[in-house]
C-alpha cells in the first residue's frame, strides 16, 4: 500500500517550535535550530498570534465582508498558508491584501486578486457548479501559491512557468503539500500545453495583448477562461473570461486589473 503523506496543508503552523509535524521529512542538511527559527517566523506572521490560522481566518473574513462569496475559494484561502511562498523577509506582510515580490521582477498576486479570478471560474457553468474546476491549465507558476489553491479547487492542475529558478522555488515549496494532482512544468505558457488538453479551466496570471490561440483551443466546450489582457494596444489591462460552448468562443469583460507582463520564451 502506498504510504499515505500528510493531510494537506501541511499545519506548519500547530508546529510547536523545532517539532515535526506527522509525516513530514525534515532536510536533513538544515541545522535544528535553523529550522526552528524559519517556523517561529512562518509561525507568527503578523506578530498577532501564534497560529497563522488565525490569521489566515481574518483574511477571509475580509474578503467575506467585501462580498466575496464564494465558499470553495473561501475554504481553499482559509487552508493554504500563504505565508509559506513569500520571502522569510515578508512574511508578515503575508495576510494583507497586497502583491509581494518573489524575485526575477515577479510578484506573488494580491489575495483579493487570486480569489476574485477563481471565483469567477466558479461562475455560472454547471461542471463548476458540483464544486470542482476540473482539469485547470495555469499559466504563471510564480511563487506556486495560486496552485496549491487549485490544487484543492480542480481535479488535475497543470501549472506552466516559464522562469526556471520560480519553477524550481516552486516545487520545492509545493513539494512538502505532496498534491499527486498538481503538475508544475517548466516552458513557455503561450503555447498552453497540449499533452494534458483540453482543460475545463485556464487561468492566467499573467498578461499579454492577445488571448494566445492554443489556450483557446485547449478549452473543453463548457471550458472557462480567466486572464488579465491589455484591451488596446498600449492601454491598461482588463480581466477576461472566455466561456467555450459547442460552437464558439464568448467573451465577457471585466474590471481593469494590473498584472505582470506575459512574456514568451522561458528564461
Ligand atoms: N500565480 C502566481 C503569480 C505569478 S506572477 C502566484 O501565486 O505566485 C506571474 C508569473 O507568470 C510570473 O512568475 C512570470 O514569470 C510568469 N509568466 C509570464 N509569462 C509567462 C509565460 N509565457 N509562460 C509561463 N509563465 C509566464
Amino acid at each position: 500500500m502506498k504510504p499515505r503523506g500528510p493531510r494537506f496543508p501541511i499545519g506548519l503552523d500547530r508546529v510547536a517550535p523545532g517539532a515535526q509535524a506527522p509525516g513530514v521529512t525534515q532536510r536533513p542538511q538544515r541545522p535544528v535550530h535553523e529550522a526552528a527559527a524559519d517556523a517561529r517566523r512562518r509561525s507568527a506572521p503578523s506578530g498577532l498570534g501564534l497560529d497563522s490560522g488565525a490569521v489566515r481566518a481574518r483574511m477571509v473574513q475580509r474578503l467575506r465582508a467585501q462580498g466575496l462569496l464564494c465558499e470553495p475559494v473561501l475554504q481553499a484561502l482559509e487552508q493554504v498558508p500563504r505565508h509559506h511562498f513569500v520571502d522569510a523577509a515578508l512574511v508578515a506582510q503575508a495576510y494583507e491584501d497586497t502583491a509581494l515580490p518573489i524575485g526575477h521582477g515577479q510578484t506573488i498576486s494580491k489575495p483579493s486578486v487570486v480569489a476574485r479570478m477563481l471565483a469567477l471560474l466558479f461562475e455560472g457553468r454547471t461542471a463548476r457548479q458540483r464544486g470542482t474546476l476540473g482539469r485547470v491549465l495555469e499559466i504563471g507558476t510564480g511563487s506556486g501559491y495560486q496552485a496549491a489553491l487549485l490544487g484543492l479547487l480542480g481535479s488535475q492542475v497543470i501549472s506552466v512557468e516559464r522562469v526556471r529558478p520560480l519553477h524550481d522555488r516552486a516545487r520545492t515549496l509545493l513539494q512538502p503539500l505532496r498534491r499527486p494532482n498538481l503538475r508544475l512544468v517548466w516552458a513557455d505558457g503561450r503555447l498552453g500545453h497540449s499533452p494534458n488538453a483540453p482543460y475545463d479551466t485556464v487561468i492566467a496570471a499573467a498578461g499579454g495583448e492577445a488571448l494566445p490561440q492554443s489556450w483557446l483551443d485547449q478549452m473543453a466546450p463548457g471550458a472557462r477562461l480567466v486572464a488579465p489582457l491589455h484591451a488596446s494596444a498600449g492601454g491598461g489591462q482588463v480581466l477576461m473570461v472566455v466561456d467555450r460552448t459547442e460552437s464558439a468562443w464568448v467573451r465577457q469583460v471585466h474590471e481593469a486589473v494590473h498584472f505582470v507582463p506575459l512574456k514568451s520564451g522561458v528564461a
